[in-house]
């Protein structure tokens, strides 16, 4: 099956309204633009959200690519700039959380806990129905790969080419419609329709422990790892009775959807 199949049977699996509002959560790099240029080309009510990290020139490119796509898509494209929000880039809030009480934590914990923060509000100011995301088929036999290696399979409980088990006025769901479609063939399609893309990698993605599982995942065939994912959604109704906490509760310092009192945001940012 080639890859616009791929997407499109997993777009019936996530069933999106034509009608809705997604934003497409564009960072630059070959999967989100894949993402939104063929939610575009099905026929769906897109918008782009890049979110300007201030990492130097690596940002810089990422932003005009951005900024090139939707204009090339003919798309709206909002920008939320870091420095200007929150008063400081990327990595220079990332390292004084690791020079603090966030010691050992790695750059891309840090970093996709705040970005993810931000979506979820700026989605719903929005008034975003989706926010749809650039994962892959590699990043999520990682991600469930490096929680059954951590003893931590239920951290993957609400994964899924959509959010699962979570319905809350202030959450928006997450979709990801190249759950099912291998890194290698993204990269190749991206090339084929010559989107504007930065391939180079983010200089600050340093989390040893995901590289190492990377070079596992990257030995596996694409059939495997279709394997290896499929067998995951089997499981899923079993790895969501692992979950302790069910509930969504509200941060008490930004007011969040959050599982604790206090948002893991507000955790590694206000203390
Ligand atoms: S690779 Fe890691 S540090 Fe770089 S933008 Fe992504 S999450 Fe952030
Ligand atoms: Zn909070």
């Amino acid at each position: 099956m080639n890859l616009e199949a791929k997407f499109k049977q997993t777009l019936k699996k996530i069933n999106p309204g034509k009608k809705e509002k997604i934003l497409v959560a564009l960072s630059g790099g070959k999967d989100s633009s894949v993402v939104a240029y063929l939610l575009k080309k099905f026929g769906y009510n897109i918008e782009g959200f890049h979110i300007d990290l201030g990492m130097g020139d690596y940002s810089r490119k990422c932003l005009e690519a951005a900024k090139k796509l939707c204009s090339q898509l003919g798309i709206v494209l909002h920008i939320y700039d870091i420095k200007n929000e929150m008063g400081s880039s990327m990595c220079y809030i990332r390292s004084a959380i690791q020079a603090g009480h966030g010691k050992g934590l790695k750059n891309c914990a840090i970093c996709g806990v705040i970005k993810k923060w931000i979506m979820n509000r700026e989605a719903r100011k929005l008034n975003a129905d989706k926010i749809a995301t650039g994962h892959n088929l590699d990043d999520e036999c990682q991600t469930f790969l490096m929680n059954i290696l951590k003893g931590s399979p239920q951290l993957s409980a609400n994964s899924g080419a959509i959010t699962r088990n979570i319905e809350d006025r202030k959450f928006i769901t997450r979709i990801k419609p190249l759950f099912y479609i291998a890194e290698e063939d993204i990269r190749e399609y991206s090339k084929k329709k010559e989107l504007p893309v930065v391939y180079e990698k983010c200089p600050c993605a340093l989390d040893s422990y995901r590289i190492q599982t990377r070079q596992f995942t990257n030995s596996l065939t694409t059939k495997e790892k279709e394997n290896f994912m499929k067998n995951f959604d089997r499981l899923s109704d079993r790895i969501e009775k692992l979950k302790t906490e069910h509930k969504l509760n509200y941060c008490e310092i930004c007011g969040e959807p959050s599982r604790n009192k206090i948002c893991r945001m507000c955790q590694l940012v206000r203390k």
